[in-house]
């Protein structure tokens, strides 16, 4: 959501004229746009933040920015105070701060029409940043914007705001616009994509909408990303099954095999419903690949609880698993109920555990595909080498001195390790 944010920003300053500059110490106006989903994150952007101090204090004329959920859709006076040197600071999704503080710097102004939503940055001209022309290939496209579910451990609602629905002409004209520009590939992105429409009755079922956008010519490929459990339905996965460009990888977060902790993080669903689900995916989708997500040292996590997530992990084998470990939040329900209770060393024990299993796992499914005869879009070039996406967003390596950016070609798996593949490039799909 992020990057997607970022790339908005960049095409809305790229259209005041300004260009991207290699390093921020050598621009003149730098934007953080910041993450606090854990602390880690929090922490890099206070570090960030206090590394460009001494940068400002010698070019006061040059402007910072801090934009994001480290911001939030609230006023935070507190962060003013801190970050005195800071100009502007923005929520997430929305540049017009910004925009509005360059202008009138530079004795402009902006149209009120312009400034009055917090998701403007999602105005159609401002999607693609010129300088991305030709250049990208896979962009993500935010569908849903905020959340309201409030997982027990999660920010993201208090700092993006309630779940709202972006409406499928503005998600077509953008898919639509991104096609134009070259992107062959989009994402289609919410906190809980599958409950895309949900918030307004004129606005299709997320199903309906992958139906209207696989009618735009040139774009060839269609991800979405991240699905909950509870609102993934049948009709969504014969959906993703029956249309070609709707790729075969469902990104759907466990976050704990153990119904105690599920039920503590109040994500709505037992292992054993998960465990249907994943079965109902693989059903319906054939040769599937799947992503998940695990927290580990939720408050109050016992060892054999623990043990319930690493046995479920075992069971299901996915081909992706992002962990995490628990860092209480501000003013989410688990940071102000449950103590942070179980040690650092223990989290980072849990993790490890998990982190090898998944590596077992993913080098067992990877080496089912040796030999096999994988499409892969390409994106860009890595070191000599092509670097591209299988359908199932396998990360594929190629040799060839043949320009393969946005190209759609088989490859011939011929190594297969735990977080990629490579092989050779076969002529045409
Ligand atoms: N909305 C999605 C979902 O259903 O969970 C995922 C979005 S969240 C930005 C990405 C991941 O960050 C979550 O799946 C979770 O694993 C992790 N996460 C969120 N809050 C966390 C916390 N307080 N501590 C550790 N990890 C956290």
């Amino acid at each position: 959501m992020n990057v997607a944010d970022s790339q908005r920003l960049s095409s809305a300053l790229e259209n005041l004229g300004y260009e991207p500059s290699p390093r921020a110490e050598e621009a003149d106006v730098v934007v953080l746009n910041t993450c606090v989903v854990r602390q880690s994150a929090e922490d890099k952007a206070y570090g960030r933040l206090s590394s460009l101090k001494p940068f400002k204090t010698q070019y006061p004329e040059r402007v910072i920015a801090l934009m994001g959920c480290l911001v939030g859709v609230k006023e935070n006076p507190k962060l003013r105070d801190r970050f005195p040197y800071v100009d502007v600071f923005a929520p997430p999704s929305d540049p017009d701060p910004l925009i509005r503080y360059l202008l009138e710097r530079d004795g402009k102004s902006l149209s009120e029409s312009d400034t009055d939503s917090r998701n403007s940055i999602l105005d159609e001209s401002r999607i693609f940043p010129p300088s991305q022309v030709g250049k990208t290939v896979s962009a993500n496209v935010p569908i849903v914007l905020g959340c309201s579910h409030a997982c027990t451990y999660c920010v993201i609602p208090y700092r993006r705001g309630r779940e709202v629905s972006r409406s499928p002409e503005e998600i077509l004209a953008d898919a639509s616009q991104l096609a134009r520009n070259g992107v062959r590939e989009i994402t289609l992105l919410g906190q809980i994509v599958d409950r895309y429409g949900k918030d307004n009755p004129d606005y299709p079922a997320l199903s309906g909408l992958l139906r209207r956008l696989h009618t735009i010519d040139g774009l060839e490929r269609i991800r979405f990303l991240t699905s909950h459990p509870t609102w993934m339905t049948d009709e969504l996965l014969r959906t993703a099954a029956e249309l070609p460009k709707v790729m075969p990888h469902i990104e759907v977060p466990v976050q704990a095999g153990d119904d105690e902790v599920l039920l503590r993080m109040r994500r709505g669903y037992s292992a054993g419903e998960f465990r249907d689900l994943i079965g109902r995916i693989r059903r319906i989708i054939p040769g599937v690949s799947i992503g998940t997500d695990i927290i580990v040292g939720f408050p109050g996590e016992t060892d054999s609880q623990f043990q319930n997530t690493l046995d479920l992990l075992s069971e299901l084998r996915m081909d992706v698993v992002h962990l995490a470990r628990y860092s209480p939040r501000p003013d989410t329900w688990a940071a102000r109920n449950f103590p942070d209770d179980v040690p650092e060393a223990e989290k980072w024990r849990r993790f490890r555990l998990l982190e090898d299993l998944q590596e077992v796992i993913a080098t067992e499914i990877h080496a089912q595909l040796m030999g096999q005869t994988v499409k892969v879009l390409f994106e860009e070039l890595h070191k000599n080498r092509w670097k591209g996406r299988s359908e199932t967003n396998k990360l594929v390596f190629t040799e060839s001195n043949e320009d393969l950016r946005g190209e759609i070609r088989p490859v011939r798996i011929e190594r297969a390790g735990a977080w990629s593949l490579s092989g050779s490039l076969g002529d045409t799909v």
